[in-house]
């Protein structure tokens, strides 16, 4: 078992009042699985992942990744799990603006173990996977969303992580270039990748095996997609990128409020 959360709540204190994120959360999952968690709003799916990504500990129950018991963990050997152990990737790419790509890439070098001597090879290596061989010299400035968010997986694969977490990762792209970072979770994930994607969007969650529900901080529902009835009563992925313009896309509020930077 790679992850396993047993009996986790997160309670947060604003001022007199205590909110309950996460309320008896029980979740395991395993090395090469790759796990959709879909809810509202305000459901808890955040403050999962961050727990899941050693960002955040919970307020009761325990967390293991790779048979280590976090929980128990110093603040800075909680770091160095996050640091080795998992990759991140944001809506927001949160990437180094007055770095290249390359650089951005070798970052997390500069905090592991595993070596700063080679990172230029490493860090070539990996965006040759994403598919940016010929923009390692760009700034995020210099590139589109895509390659923006192409750039933030590859740093986020540069050390070999246990999980790759992705929260949101396609809510600032448009339809046609969403498609194409999932199709490279589809990629990595065959390459053996786990992958654990937090998204409100049917159409993202498709390409999960499995698809975790959350409301009010509980798990409603933990099901194979197939066996998942929400899932599979919305629209393929093809039928999403076919018709960008229907109003009952789930993707329609990206372009409502954004313009394709790739429409044909
Ligand atoms: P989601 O990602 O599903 O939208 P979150 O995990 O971000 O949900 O939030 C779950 C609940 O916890 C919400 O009610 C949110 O307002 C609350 N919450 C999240 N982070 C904090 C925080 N740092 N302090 C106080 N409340 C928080
Ligand atoms: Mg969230």
């Amino acid at each position: 078992m790679l992850i396993r959360l047993t009996n986790v709540t997160k309670v947060y204190k604003l001022g007199v009042e205590r909110i309950r994120a996460l309320d008896g959360i029980n979740l395991e999952i395993d090395r090469g699985e790759y796990v959709a968690v879909m809810g509202p709003s305000g459901s808890g799916k955040s403050t999962l992942m961050n727990i899941m990504g050693c960002l955040d500990r919970p307020t009761s129950g325990a967390h293991e990744l790779d048979g280590q018991v976090t929980t128990e963990l110093t603040a800075s050997a909680l770091a160095r799990i996050r640091n080795e152990r998992i990759g991140f990737v944001f809506q927001t790419f949160e990437l180094m603006p007055r770095m290249s790509a390359l650089k951005n890439v070798e970052m997390p070098l500069v905090y592991s173990r595993t070596g700063w001597r080679g990172r230029h090879k490493r860090a070539r290596l990996v965006l040759e996977r994403v598919g940016l061989a010929d923009r390692m010299a760009h700034r995020p400035n210099q590139l589109s969303g895509g390659q923006r968010q192409r750039v933030a997986i590859a740093r986020a694969l540069i050390c070999n992580p246990s999980i790759l977490l992705a929260d949101e990762p396609t809510g600032n792209l448009d339809t046609k270039t969403g498609t194409e970072i999932l199709a490279l979770f589809d990629a990595i994930h065959e390459q053996g990748q786990t992958i654990i994607v937090v998204t409100h969007e049917a159409h993202v969650a498709r390409h999960a095996e499995r698809i975790v529900r959350m409301t009010d901080g509980h798990i409603r529902s933990d099901l194979p997609i197939e066996e998942d009835t929400l899932s599979s009563a919305s629209p393929r992925p093809a039928d999403v990128a076919a018709s960008p313009a229907t109003g009952a896309s789930p993707a329609a509020d990206n372009l409502a409020t954004r313009p394709p930077e790739t429409s044909g």
